[in-house]
């Protein structure tokens, strides 16, 4: 199959792989649509993620969206629909289900997670990829395969929204009108949260969240904190390196943060004096966990609509490009691959 591969930073081929063959409890599937996250670009960019880099050239691609195939051996198709060329979007974080985490029911933090676009798993960024039918959510014909593909992020805010727990009235600020902040939007509202800020330093991201009914959109930060604002949930979306420090400024006291973005530099700093005084919790979100089905009924409910989030589209020969082009804040918010 062909299949493109990161062979060090800034170092991608497009290159004939062997097609994956499904085990058992997995199904083979045909990637019809994949998403570049901006963690995608990370590594693409610097050839590790948080210190680690691949042992071997590694196929990239966590948010994707497909049909499937075939079934590896003796696996009974468990849920209706879940059949061959059923059309399916993809959890890509794989617990193993037997580790004291999974056991606890936090397979997202799982020992033992498997992860696709990180060895020894390959990515999707190729014609087939073989992932666990736990993983996989029947989507209806309503949804694009780029909607589907876009399941996963919204699961990264829901699981984010979950532990941010917002109730009737909290005021909330999102730092980051990226997918996963828009997300968070949509999710904070359907809570019937309060008064909802964004904060979104690159114009062309602005006008969305206005159209999504956000109460404020500020181009930063400074801005809110000099008019005397603060926030009851911070969701810190934006990845960058200073906004665990903006947050701590943002939230009031008492006040809860959950961070979701991950910067670029393993160590950051934040203002402990005004996390200590303002007696703040902070909750770190890793992924996501069990929302998969929940995102894909959603995107189809239109309850959450995602059809219209500026995207731009490449072919998996040009995987390279569309990666080059998730470093470039601007007008798509996310880049496509359809291979
Ligand atoms: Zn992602
Ligand atoms: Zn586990």
């Amino acid at each position: 199959m062909r299949a493109a591969r990161l062979h060090g930073a800034r170092d991608v081929r497009i290159e004939d792989v062997p097609a994956p063959k499904p085990g058992p409890g997995e199904a083979l599937v045909r990637v019809r649509a994949v998403c570049i996250c901006p963690s995608d670009w990370r590594m693409y960019v610097d050839g590790h993620a948080g210190g680690v880099a691949p042992d071997r050239p590694i196929i990239q691609g966590h948010e994707f969206a497909g049909e499937i195939v075939a079934f590896g051996p003796g696996v009974e198709p468990s849920r209706p629909g879940l059949d061959v060329s059923a059309r399916v979007a993809v959890e890509p974080s794989w617990p193993c289900g037997t580790c004291d985490l999974c056991q606890a029911g936090r397979g997202n933090i799982c020992r033992n997670v498997r992860f696709p676009s990180f060895p020894p798993v390959d990515g999707a960024l190729a014609e087939y990829i073989a992932c666990p039918i736990s993983a996989l959510a029947v989507m209806p014909d309503i949804l694009s395969f780029e909607e589907g593909a876009l399941a996963e992020p919204l699961g990264v805010s829901m699981h984010a929204v979950r532990l941010a727990d917002p109730q009737p009235g909290h005021t909330i600020c999102i730092l980051g009108a990226g997918v996963i902040g828009m997300g968070c939007l949509v999710l904070s509202q359907a809570r019937r949260a309060g008064e909802i800020t964004m904060v979104e330093p690159v114009a062309a991201r602005q006008t969305l969240p206005v159209h999504r009914g956000v109460h404020q959109v500020a181009a930063s930060y400074l801005e809110l904190v000099q008019r005397g604002y603060e926030a009851d949930i911070v969701l810190e979306c934006s990845g960058d390196s200073a906004a665990l420090d903006q947050a701590v400024r943002l939230a009031r006291p008492g006040g809860r943060i959950v961070v979701v973005g991950i910067p670029r530099d393993e160590r950051i700093t934040f203002d402990m004096s005004i996390a200590r005084r303002r007696e703040l919790t902070v909750v770190f979100s890793r992924r996501s966990h069990e929302t998969i089905v929940e995102a894909v009924d959603l995107l189809a409910s239109r309850r959450v609509d995602f059809a219209e989030l500026p995207m731009r589209r490449y072919a998996l020969e040009d995987a390279e490009d569309a990666l080059i082009a998730t470093g470039r804040a601007g007008e798509a918010l996310r880049a496509v691959v359809l291979p």
